[in-house]
């Protein structure tokens, strides 16, 4: 096997999201911004090649400095590939892997396609799937269709039943956007239930526009494929799909509260995991909550490599696989300076913050507002960020303590649930006969908590 190229500054690792089907997918969800991304490449078969497949798998593993290489697969919709596409990946893995190295392979899939051969296969090759619910069946239909508009939550609990048939491990990606913000416990209650998901991401809705192409945004991207502006991060409005910041932050609470007194340990949600990071002082493990970014990058079809999955346009298309090797790509001045950029542009308001250790001013492809002094490059969900933080800082702080005395973060629960208890004894003490009862029944104290 030949070795990486020697590259100055070169990371040991790095996350990169592979498209084999470059933005085409099966369905049509409103908000998806990835599948105005055809236009990049006009006549194409969107049909990553086999020679290709063998030269990405060979560079990636080629690039890392550590014994574990995780190959992410993403779209529009990978699935596309067929199933054999998938099989060849794993013999391209089996011929080039380095010798104790291991190798996680990660796909995202809506899961309409998904079926017993699939699962299978997922399950025999230790792939860790990405499906994507955005919450009970109204709110995912809300903007999870298909190509002909027609509603895809019953395919897609389908889908994810094969992946529970045969054991595969699964987390749940969960957009949060208009249809869904407002209702956090049952968004969440849905996924813990009746999707029965132990790992879920939430990732907002955030669709930025300019009053030349935010009518056409808010009919939905996808009134025909030509019709669709090629999204690129421009513009300081958004579409009526989107999440509002304090909406968001509200969201997240909701959630937040709900886990904290019920399913700590249990159920890992990738924001709360990542913020009691921070708060014990580890190093953030995600991008957007990190002080500077730039090692998790995007493949189109092919080969081309791009700075990260959200800013897949021209501006920052980093070069071809087939012509200057990916570790040389990665390591670029200019991928380098775009990771720097996120550090070195965050306006002084966050500088002055009191949960940027948390924060660091999220993903610079959300900053797209002014600070109240009028500094540009504010996260349009700045609100929502910092009332969230704020309100978790108790309940993480508690966690990391008992983490600090080797007990679980689990205990909490416990805590919580006495400190209420104790709110209740006081509160009864104080409240007279005919008073609501302080538990919240919405009874009169003496008909309820009272009636002794
Ligand atoms: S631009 Fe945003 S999503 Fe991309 S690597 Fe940076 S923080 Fe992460
Ligand atoms: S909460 Fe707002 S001000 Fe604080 S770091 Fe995040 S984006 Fe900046």
């Amino acid at each position: 096997m030949e070795a990486a190229p020697q590259v100055e500054n070169a990371p040991p690792a790095f996350h990169i999201l592979a498209k084999p089907a470059g933005a085409t997918c099966n369905l049509d969800c409103t908000y998806c911004f990835f599948l105005s991304k055809e236009m990049l490449y006009p006549g194409s078969r969107f049909r990553m090649a086999d020679e290709l497949l063998e030269k990405y798998i060979q560079q990636l593993i080629e690039s890392h400095r550590v014994p574990e290489v995780t190959i992410a697969w993403q779209g529009g919709e990978p699935t596309l590939m067929g199933l054999d596409f998938f099989k060849r990946s794993i013999e391209y893995q089996n011929k080039h892997k380095k010798p104790g190295m291991r190798i996680l392979n990660t796909i995202q899939t809506n899961g309409v396609l998904l079926d017993d051969e699939w699962a299978a296969f997922f399950k025999e090759n230790e792939f860790l799937v990405g499906i994507s619910i955005d919450g009970p069946r109204e709110m995912h239909d809300a903007y999870r269709v298909d190509k002909g508009g027609a509603p895809t939550f019953d395919r897609v609990i389908k889908g994810l039943s094969y992946l529970q048939k045969h054991e595969v491990d699964f987390n749940v990606l969960t957009t949060v956007h208009a249809a869904n913000g407002d209702h956090p416990v049952e968004v969440y209650r849905c996924l813990r239930d009746e999707v029965g998901a132990e790992f879920i991401q939430f990732i907002p809705i955030i669709e930025r526009g300019t009053p030349e192409t935010l009518p056409v945004a808010n009919k939905g991207w996808s009134d025909t494929l030509e019709g669709r502006p090629l999204y690129i991060n421009d513009g300081s409005m958004v579409t009526v799909r989107s999440i509002g910041a304090e909406q968001y932050g509200k969201f997240l609470i909701g959630v937040f509260n709900e886990w904290v007194r019920h399913d700590v340990g249990q159920v890992y949600v990738q924001i709360f995991d990542v913020s009691l990071g921070s708060w014990v002082g580890a190093p953030p493990a995600l991008c957007i909550f990190s002080p500077t970014c730039g090692n998790a990058l995007a493949m189109e079809h092919n080969g081309d490599v791009y700075s990260c999955d959200h800013f897949v346009e021209p501006d920052y298309l980093l070069g071809n696989i087939e012509e200057t090797h990916m570790i040389e790509l990665v390591a670029s001045d200019k991928q380098r300076q775009f990771g720097k950029d996120k550090l070195e542009t965050l306006p002084q308001y966050c500088l002055d913050c009191d949960v940027r250790f948390a924060c660091h001013g999220g993903c610079p492809k959300n900053r797209f507002i002014e600070t109240p002094d009028g500094e540009p490059g504010l996260n349009y969900l700045c609100a929502g960020y910092k009332a969230f933080f704020h309100h978790i800082d108790r309940p993480m702080k508690i966690m990391s303590d008992l983490l600090r005395q080797n007990r679980p973060p689990a205990e909490i629960m416990i805590i919580l649930e006495k400190e209420e208890e104790a709110r209740l004894e006081e509160a009864f003490s104080k409240t007279r006969r005919n008073e609501p009862c302080p538990c919240g029944s919405g009874k009169k104290f003496k008909q309820c908590h009272g009636r002794s």
